[in-house]
């Protein structure tokens, strides 16, 4: 990683000098390590989007339909009408400023497109050029530009620079989110084939597959089997991992990271213990393989068709209620759309925990709880065995996701969860967690490689307040509840703090959990040996 990049100091020291060219010009530098790939035409044709064709954001040529620019106001038009939001965010904002300087890109990047008031700028102005009166006559005194190939350009490299992590309506007086104003400018792209490969590719996969990675239902079977062997060989208890079980009392959804890649994989390890634990009558699908949707990232409509099958599955299996994993972007299509994008979910009952008898009201319209939630409320209840001194080789802080957090108010859950399973917690400086939570810089599909200066950019200020509590406390674990998370904090942390790892809620919990007849455990999930209680208390 470092030999392509610029040194710290250098990516550091940010020049918020603003630019000699007005705001109104459209041109782009596409400079390497800032923007992402363009979507490769396979992905789109699986997917029936439109215009699937070879073409490079550096291009001169983009191979725009003819009549690309009807599209787009078409799309507007009807975008405007169908989503009262859209309207209001397009015509309420005074210029305040007040969001200006609470967007991750602005601060790790000084580019004022960055602020979330100029982006959003960059679609109102055509939104005043098209859609008002004062934009048709008075185009340069109203704010309004022309719709051309350059700001379509502008749109793709601006909107494909913002997370949609929502921080920015946080601070505004008028709640105007910018996320969604990124989300209508992604759909309008997506109308002209103006896509990027890292959210597409992912999409395709798991309309084919079920799951991002595109693994088959053997493959999965063979992932959960090869975690079940492990734990056996590491707690000498073989739990057991139902796949597509009929008449389960829980379907359990997760992102399919957590089988396939690390650290997540230790999360997995560490549900798979605490549903034996438990005793929980559960089951995995091979078909709702996957809780993360990348259509969050491109329209409504694939959104909707890729979360289809959560419901689908739940009904093919007569389950009575649903339990999600740890990740971010899923849990804002549950909460925020689920219930009527795809509900009503009347097959299904409210959530009652079996352990507990804690009825989750809240999930009343989706029948979906966090898996923090129910592992908190079973502690609440004093019904695990744990051993905190398992996690003295960890001095933890936690960072909360954008969206569990500013999206569905998880804040306090997984806080609670650290404090029973850890020995040492701290917060990072308030303004940097709970709802003001700096984002990864990496979300909404811009993990990638190829654009990976301006997502160590991004995740600066993330990174800033680790350090923080890295050089102030001791810090050396970064605790999160996000697949995307755990996939780019390990690059970002590496490059501006070395020394802090990244991990899952639950792969602690699994670390603490003392389970009935377990072998006497000498290492963490991660073959890392347990600090002596003597280390501990010196
Ligand atoms: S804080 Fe709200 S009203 Fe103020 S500039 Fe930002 S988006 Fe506009
Ligand atoms: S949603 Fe997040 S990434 Fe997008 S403009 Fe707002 S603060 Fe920036």
């Amino acid at each position: 990683m470092a030999e392509q990049l610029p040194k710290r100091e250098t990516l550091a020291a940010i020049d918020y000098q603003p630019p000699r060219k007005t705001w109104r010009d459209p041109s782009v530098d596409f400079r390497k390590g800032t923007f992402c790939h363009s979507a490769a035409p396979k992905n789109l044709e699986y997917l029936g989007l439109a215009n699937p064709r070879k073409w490079q954001p550096t291009d001169q040529d983009w191979k725009l339909p003819p009549d690309w620019q009807r599209i787009i106001l078409d799309g507007m038009r009807e975008r405007l009408k169908k989503f009262r939001s859209f309207r209001l965010f397009m015509d309420i904002c005074v210029r305040c400023g007040a969001c200006a300087d609470k967007c991750h890109f602005y601060v790790g990047s000084g580019d004022p497109k960055n602020m979330p008031v100029l982006r959003a700028e960059l679609m109102r102005s055509i939104y005043r050029r098209y859609f008002t009166t004062a934009g048709r006559l008075f185009p340069t005194l109203a704010g309004a530009r022309d719709l051309t190939e350059d700001v379509l350009k502008e749109w793709f490299y601006y909107f494909y620079q913002c997370t949609e992590c929502r921080r920015c309506s946080v601070f505004c007086p008028y709640g105007i989110d910018t996320a969604e104003v990124t989300m209508m400018a992604r759909e309008l792209l997506t109308l002209v084939g103006c896509n990027i490969n890292w959210v597409l590719e992912p999409a395709a996969n798991c309309y084919r597959t079920g799951n991002h990675l595109g693994i088959q239902p053997h493959g999965f079977k063979d992932s959960i089997d090869f975690a079940v062997d492990e734990l056996a060989e590491m707690t000498g208890i073989r739990v057991d991992a139902p796949i597509n079980k009929k008449g389960a009392e829980v379907l359990f959804v997760m992102p399919s990271a957590d089988y396939f890649g690390t650290p997540h994989y230790y999360t997995l390890l560490g549900y798979l213990m605490l549903f034996h634990e438990i005793g929980l009558d559960y089951t995995l699908s091979a078909f709702a393989s996957e809780g993360g949707n990348f259509g969050l990232f491109t329209s409504h409509e694939l959104m909707k068709r890729l979360n289809a099958k959560v419901y689908e599955e739940a009904k093919r299996l007569g389950v009575k209620w649903i339990i999600g994993g740890e990740c971010g972007h899923m849990w804002r299509v549950l909460h925020q759309y689920m219930g009527t994008m795809n509900g009503p979910a009347d097959f299904l009952e409210v959530p009652v925990s079996p352990v507990t008898g804690t009825r989750f009201d809240h999930a009343r319209s989706t029948k979906m709880v966090h898996i923090c939630e129910f592992t908190a409320d079973l502690l609440q209840h004093d019904k695990l065995r744990l051993d905190p001194s398992r996690n003295d080789h960890w001095n933890v802080t936690f960072h909360d996701s954008c969206n569990p957090s500013r999206a569905m108010g998880l804040l306090e859950e997984p806080r609670f969860i650290l404090k029973r399973v850890c020995g040492q917690f701290h917060e990072m400086p308030e303004n940097t967690i709970r709802e003001q939570t700096f984002c990864c810089g990496s979300g909404s599909g811009l993990g990638t490689d190829e654009n990976l200066e301006m997502r160590l950019r991004g995740g600066f200020p993330r990174a800033n307040a680790v350090k923080h509590v890295h050089e102030r406390f001791g810090v050396n674990l970064l605790a999160c509840i996000c697949a995307i998370d755990k996939a780019t904090l390990p690059t970002l942390l590496e490059y501006w703090v070395p020394g802090v790892e990244v991990a899952g809620v639950h792969e602690l919990v699994g670390n603490a959990l003392v389970m009935k007849g377990e072998r006497e455990r000498t290492a963490d999930l991660r073959g890392q040996p347990f600090r002596s209680k003597a280390e501990s208390h010196a």
